[in-house]
């Protein structure tokens, strides 16, 4: 695709995305590419650099097929390794032998769009450098811009910075994807980020320091006992070996560990965890490094309004819906975000009614993505139950032989929702049912507060549709 050049007569529009992580680089690709008229999207990232930092994540073909819609398929496949299809295999702590393999949905045929695996680093800069290259002048990035908070004035947000150079910033639409800790979400919300139960020691090793035994160079695979599960994937090609090593843990016995990848512990101590366990687990954390990441998993609860300000402020990605990391969803969830977040910044520009109201297409975009990331929150912590034999499911099971049939039955199809999900078709029904763009005619729209977090009748009919969680 060549060069988006500026347009003739731009857009006096203005769009700020605090946070320049997965979720706020894909939005302002999605609504630089979705909007050949605005030439004034700003990211604004707290940090010096649009980095990340060493771990991998695995984005489902949901989100793959967005990446493929806003040209950086190609780039994001080529730091991907070879795929055999199958998402994860998950298999006995104590022998090894498989439990079940889980397949990867990914399209057929040569070419076909397929489920990544990716380093976190070489993703941002998948984006960073197509948001420089093609989308240069028209969308902004900037670095040491942490937002402290915003404030209303009217037609436009005033956004107010750490950074005594450059206090403040205004814009007519501001997305906040400022991650699980969001400062702009504390400013409407009063809930905080809380302990999942689980901890997890994060590594990364080269496959080559294991590949002479090493059967599983091309999937993802999973150890299961019951408290604890331990999680490898091939990133970066195939050449490295993304290590997540979870263990459920009372608080008491945190003391001050954090998210963090400044958390650290001796390697001796996943050792300790994981005695005992098949010989393949024990040759992977011997090649880790000295001192693997030790992090706190943190949750958020279910928010049930994410625009503000007569939505002129929104928030986005784990902003918005931070989710547990058991599904590996919570990036895709991100991009499908971005992916709307474009759809309805185009829409609400070329509605030329006289009811058009930014409010109208903000409230739309919540209404088609609140009630699947709630979701997703929701199987996300069901997921880690699964994983570790614990929760309801497996009341009155007394040994691991007997739990493995439910965790069989638990994880067979249980990513169909997320990965067989087309964006694009459920915006388009939206909204047509909250009747904007091609159908007129409908009532006001409200954010109505939402206690199971699923959805309710009064969301119905406001033309949300409600999702039942499966089992
Ligand atoms: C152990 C673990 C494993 C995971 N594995 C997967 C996986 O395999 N697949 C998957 O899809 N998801 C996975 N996730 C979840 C995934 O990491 C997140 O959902 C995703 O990173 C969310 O993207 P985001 O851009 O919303 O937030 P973030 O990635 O947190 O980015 C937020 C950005 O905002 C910046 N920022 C923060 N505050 C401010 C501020 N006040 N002002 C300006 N900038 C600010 C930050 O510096 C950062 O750059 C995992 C999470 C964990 C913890």
């Amino acid at each position: 695709m060549p060069a988006a050049t500026l347009p003739a007569s731009p857009s006096p529009f203005t769009i700020a995305i605090i946070g320049g992580g997965l979720g706020g680089l894909t939005t302002a690709l999605s609504i630089a590419y979705h909007n050949p008229s605005l030439a004034n999207i700003t990211v604004y990232e707290q940090a010096p650099q649009y980095r990340e930092i060493g771990a991998g994540i695995g984005i489902g073909v949901n989100a793959a097929r967005i990446l493929n819609k806003l040209g950086v398929w190609a780039a994001a496949n080529a730091i991907s390794g070879e795929r055999n299809g199958v998402h994860r295999s998950c298999r006995r702590f104590d022998t090894g032998k498989e439990i079940v393999s889980v397949g990867a949905m990914d399209e057929g045929g040569e070419g076909g769009v397929r489920q990544l695996s990716v380093h976190r680093a070489e993703i941002l800069e998948v984006l960073y450098r197509e948001l420089r290259t093609r989308y240069k002048g028209r969308v902004r990035l900037e670095t040491d811009m942490r937002a402290t908070s915003v404030e209303d004035h009217g037609d436009q947000v005033t956004i107010h910075f750490a950074n005594p150079s450059r206090p403040t910033a205004a814009a007519n639409l501001v997305i906040a994807a400022d991650g699980i800790h969001s400062a702009i979400r504390s400013q409407f919300a009063p809930d905080k980020p809380r302990y999942s139960g689980r901890i997890a020691y994060r590594g990364l090793l080269p496959l080559s320091a294991i590949s002479a035994t090493w059967p599983y160079p091309t999937y993802a695979v999973s150890w299961l006992a019951r408290d604890k599960h331990f999680l490898v994937f091939p990133i970066s090609k195939n050449q490295t070996l993304n290590v997540v090593a979870f263990v459920t843990k009372p608080e008491a016995e945190l003391g001050d560990l954090k998210e963090s990848w400044t958390s650290s512990a001796p390697r001796e101590e996943l050792e300790r965890e994981y005695e005992g366990w098949e010989p393949t687990v024990g040759a992977v954390i011997s090649a880790m490094e000295a001192r693997p990441g030790k992090w706190r998993i943190n949750d958020r609860d279910l928010l049930e309004q994410w625009t503000y300000f007569d939505g002129k402020v929104v928030l986005a990605g784990d902003a918005a819906h931070a989710m547990l990391p058991h599904q590996g969803s919570g990036a895709g969830h991100a991009i499908e975000d971005a992916y709307i977040l474009g759809l309805t910044v185009r829409d609400f520009l070329a509605d030329t009614s006289f009811n058009a109201s930014l409010e109208r297409y903000t409230f739309l975009y919540q209404s088609v993505r609140l009630p699947r990331a709630q979701k997703a929150q929701i199987t996300s912590r069901h997921a880690g139950d699964v994983y570790e034999l614990q929760g309801k499911d497996f009341e009155g099971i007394t040994s691991y032989e007997e739990g493995l049939p439910i965790v069989r039955e638990k994880l067979n199809g249980r990513m169909k929702w997320v990965w067989g999900h087309h964006v694009e078709a459920e915006y388009v029904d939206a909204r047509e049912r909250a009747g904007l763009g091609a159908t007129k005619g409908r009532e006001d729209l409200r954010v109505v507060p939402n206690e199971n977090g699923v959805g309710n009748e009064k969301l119905e009919r406001a033309g949300v549709r409600v999702m039942e969680v499966e089992a």
